[in-house]
């Protein structure tokens, strides 16, 4: 293999061990200058997948980003071929949207939609509904900003092959009032 994805194809791999290298602190006397970062115990590459304190993480794009999170996001939404209420084939355009919300099929959320409102009971039911995805929303976007702020590693690799690091990070505090800002207008949304 002789080029890294998502790095420019002009790099040969030897570019990017060096750049590598940069990173991780490990800079020879030809590269003349220190980073001043890293300590790594163990090297990790492109595609690489590791575990760090129950969290895997992986390098993507020369970027290090944890993917647990990413996962099970993506897994949520993954439709089953059969209707779980019903046992119907279900169709990716028709039932997509209404599985993501209900895990059912369109046909058996029109039927319990129905059921509810002769039943007087499709107010409830809407509430409830609005709140769950208001609430879902609410702990997908904390996790994710609380994953941002963990995250120690502090540089990358750019598109264009450019080392990049940065000192000092987020200002947690700043952050964390504005994510609890942003959580209590979500809550005001709620019916
Ligand atoms: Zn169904």
């Amino acid at each position: 293999m002789s080029k890294v994805q998502g790095l420019n194809k002009q790099f040969t791999e030897k570019d990017v061990n060096r750049m590598r290298n940069l990173i991780q602190g490990k800079h020879g006397e030809k590269v003349g200058q220190s980073v001043g970062y890293a300590k790594h115990d163990k090297d990790y590459k492109e595609g690489d997948v590791w575990e760090v304190d129950g969290r895997m993480w992986t390098i993507k794009e020369g970027i290090k980003q944890n993917i647990t999170k990413l996962d099970k996001a993506k897994k949520a939404h993954i439709m089953p071929i059969f209707c779980p209420n019903c046992g119907s084939k279900m169709h990716t355009d028709l039932d997509k949207p209404y599985y993501n919300i209900h895990k059912k099929c369109f046909n058996c959320v029109v039927d319990f939609e129905f059921e509810s409102r002769k039943a007087g009971l499709f107010e409830e039911y809407e509430k409830n509904i609005i709140n769950s995805e208001i609430e879902g929303f609410i702990v997908n976007f904390k996790d994710y900003v609380e994953s941002k702020l963990t995250e120690s590693n502090n540089s990358f690799i750019t598109e264009q092959g450019d080392v990049e690091k940065w000192d000092g990070g987020l200002d947690k505090k700043r952050v964390l009032e504005n994510l609890n800002n942003t959580i209590e207008y979500l809550q005001k949304m709620k019916k």
